[in-house]
């Protein structure tokens, strides 16, 4: 860490559970932000031209080499309990960018959009990425209860390098499998394009998480196991072997059932 005095110092961090920065700063002003300090009453919300201006990806050369990140939308409908997104960014997904602002030719995309899917400018967004040509990685998860024939045309003409959906709450099972079994159809893409985060620790059983994994699997996703309140639990916990298995590509291809998997 550099050394020498600061006249001002901006600390960062993404989740709330992260510690704090130890190190002693020495500096006029220390400004703290980020979801993992504040993310509600408006705590989140950035100046305007801040919101839009061009990233300095020089900051990071090696994660930035050719690749663009940002978000097209703010926002989420759902109101998930055991998310923060509808506190901090609205409960609506709104249109809050045009490609252009974070991308400048870049071959690669990566969007941070928590529900892309559900924003009413969904079309013209697409189209601004089909146009890009750049392979773009959905990362955060794209709500396939909002997928429709037409949205599925669409994200079939952009050039997807991989795209994420989410299993959250197995109450919603019928209908979420139904869907996942259609959208494959629609595009011909397998595990190696398409992930689905499983939230475990939440409110479901280990069968119930067990049923989601298998599910996925059998209908050619490559599910990715999350860990709600993960620095809760103990070292070597059950749901800390699910994820290490689940997550392992290797470990998951070749251990079939979880009981027989020994690490
Ligand atoms: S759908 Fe996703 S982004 Fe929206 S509230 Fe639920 S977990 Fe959060």
């Amino acid at each position: 860490m550099f050394s020498g005095h600061m006249d001002r110092v901006y600390v960062s961090k993404v989740f709330t559970f992260t510690p704090d920065c130890l190190d002693i700063i020495n500096a006029d002003e220390i400004i703290r932000g980020g979801t993992g300090y504040y993310y509600s009453g408006g705590g989140a919300v950035l100046p305007e031209e801040i919101e839009h201006i061009y990233p300095d990806y020089s900051l990071y050369p090696d994660m930035c080499k050719d690749t663009a990140y940002g978000f097209l939308t703010r926002g989420c409908p759902r109101g998930c309990t055991f998310c923060v997104v509808g506190e901090k960014e609205g409960k609506c997904s709104m249109k809050v960018a045009d490609l252009k602002e974070f991308w400048n030719g870049q071959k690669e995309i990566k969007l941070l959009d928590p529900n892309l899917l559900a924003t009413k400018d969904w079309k013209e967004l697409l189209q601004q990425l089909i146009d890009s040509g750049s392979w773009v990685d959905f990362t955060q998860g794209l709500d396939i209860r909002v997928m429709t024939q037409e949205k599925a045309d669409m994200i079939r003409r952009v050039k997807v390098k991989q795209v994420h959906f989410a299993w959250d709450q197995y109450k919603d099972r019928k209908m979420i499998v139904e869907r996942f079994k259609w959208f494959k159809e629609t595009t011909g893409w397998d595990y190696r394009k398409m992930s689905v985060y499983v939230l475990t620790g939440f409110d479901t059983t280990l069968k119930q998480d067990l049923e989601r994994i298998y599910t996925l699997r059998d209908l050619g996703y490559n599910p990715y196991v999350m860990i709600y309140d993960k620095h809760k639990l103990r070292k070597g916990s059950e749901l800390k072997r699910l994820q290490r298995w689940v997550n392992s590509r290797f470990a998951f291809a070749a251990v079939k059932r979880f009981e027989d998997y020994k690490a």
